[in-house]
């Protein structure tokens, strides 16, 4: 009992000794603005730099340009109507009557929020119904929205992993997927694009070291427009008793027949994927993210995950938005025929020309990979001055070597404005950089002869 009392005395007496010591700071200290003042943080210095290096270019800053309607095939910028590619409304709810009405209906009969978490009392009925028609649609037990899709990923993949556990994620995996494997405090691990092999391995070297462990990838990676081989991820998952996720942010919508996702497309048991995320943003015509699984997830997640207890409840029009999306894909699903097979003449059009489309297949998402930033930024500008509007991404978010166009095609596109699309881009390439074409047709040849 004493050398107790003498051991918490001595604790005190040191820790007491610490804090008088961390107060005792001297007195000349100097805070450095770049500590206090956000317009000195050395992080806003660097992009100031690089805005005014883009501002004050020939091409002009291309990023936050106003599209002034509704985005689909068409968009109209500086009172322009122009061909768009640059936007993800794959199957073009986004602007379809039925849609906005739903939204407008949603409007009179609820207001435009909720005014509460769906927890308390901010919860009705459009919620509801749109919750089971995800479900349906994914053919899962249940499912839950939330405000974001970006904040699904962070507070989902956040809140079910842990200290002690292990987070396996694609080398391209989205941001968001990266942000909530941070937040969650788990050991987070990439692999390579799409191998499998090397995430069994790890699991083969490193699973017994942790609790759980989570597989998260994507449904079609939305920089390349390709897809991941899901039933060797299952395969995988199920022998090292591991979790699997999946982002069907760009493949909602988009893959299997009826577009009901990756796993229509390889058909597999929806029951084999433990979490399958996705967007309401691309494909259903709205915003917000969605969690569809079994039941114990989904109860899981609506009682205490913190972006959903902690958040009001994504408003009505968005929710309605998304379900009328829901009701019209299911109804029509001659929308997902069509942006395969525009997918498919855009990509082959780019490829006869000699064109680098990467990896991509089977999907609206196609690269045209220039490997020069400079060269990229000319040629979007050169096409928005031929009526088409595509976005360039450039070195830092990609590597040099693989600064890109992004084309995403719709069902909306029509066979002229693709045909029209690649020729003008033929040409314009011709203008920018005269070997690009042969380089590109000559590797291609390479490679047939080798295979
Ligand atoms: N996941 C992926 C793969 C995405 O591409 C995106 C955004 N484009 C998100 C999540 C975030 O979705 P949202 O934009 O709806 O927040």
């Amino acid at each position: 009992m004493e050398t107790t009392r003498q051991l918490i005395a001595a604790v005190e007496k040191y820790l007491g000794t610490q804090l008088r010591q961390r107060k005792a700071a001297p007195a000349d200290l100097e805070i450095p603005p770049g500590h206090y003042r956000i317009d000195q943080f050395p992080e806003y210095l660097r992009l100031r730099q690089n805005l005014d290096m883009i501002e004050h270019s020939s091409f002009g800053n291309p990023f936050f340009s106003v599209h002034e309607g509704v985005a689909n095939n068409r968009t109209t910028i500086n009172g322009k109507n122009i061909i768009n590619y640059s936007s993800y409304n794959y199957v073009g709810m986004s602007g379809e009557p039925a849609v906005s009405q739903a939204a407008k209906e949603a409007i009179d009969l609820y207001g435009t929020s909720v005014s509460a978490s769906r927890l308390v009392s901010g919860q009705r009925p459009v919620h509801v119904e749109l919750e089971k028609a995800l479900a349906q649609l994914l053919r899962t037990e249940d499912s839950i929205t939330f405000g974001g899709g970006h904040a699904t990923n962070e507070t989902v993949i956040g809140h079910l992993m842990g200290p002690g556990d292990l987070i396996l994620h694609d080398g391209l995996a989205h941001n968001s997927i990266v942000q909530g494997s941070i937040l969650s405090g788990a050991r987070r691990r990439a692999f390579a694009h799409n191998d499998w092999r090397e995430a069994d391995r790890l699991l083969t070297d490193y699973r017994h070291e942790y609790r759980r462990v989570l597989i998260a990838i994507e449904g079609v990676y939305s920089m390349d427009g390709d897809i991941p081989d899901l039933p060797r991820f299952i395969e995988v998952k199920k022998r090292h008793r591991a979790l699997l996720m999946i982002d069907e942010a760009h493949s909602i919508g988009v893959l299997g027949a009826r577009g009901r996702g990756i796993g229509e497309f390889f058909g597999v048991d929806p029951q084999d994927v433990d979490v399958w995320m996705g967007t309401l943003s691309k494909s259903l015509g709205s915003s917000g993210g969605y969690i569809a699984g079994c039941k114990a997830l989904v109860d899981y997640l609506r009682y205490t995950a913190p972006g959903f207890v902690f958040a009001a409840g994504i408003n009505p029009p968005v929710a309605a938005a998304a379900l009328a999306s829901i009701r019209l894909l299911e109804k029509q699903p001659e929308r997902v025929a069509r942006l395969r097979e525009n997918s498919a003449l855009f990509l082959s059009l780019c490829k006869e020309r000699g064109m680098n489309t990467g990896t991509s297949k089977d999907s609206p998402v196609v690269p045209i990979i220039l490997g020069n930033s400079i060269h990229t930024l000319m040629l979007s500008r050169a096409l928005l001055a031929r009526g088409v509007s595509v976005m360039p991404i450039l070195h830092p978010a990609v590597e040099e070597s693989a600064a890109r166009l992004r084309f995403f095609i719709t069902s909306l596109h029509t066979p002229e404005e693709i045909r029209y699309t690649v020729e003008a881009m033929a040409e314009e390439l011709k203008k920018i950089d005269p070997k690009y074409l042969g380089k590109t047709a000559s590797a291609t040849m390479v490679e047939k002869i080798v295979m």
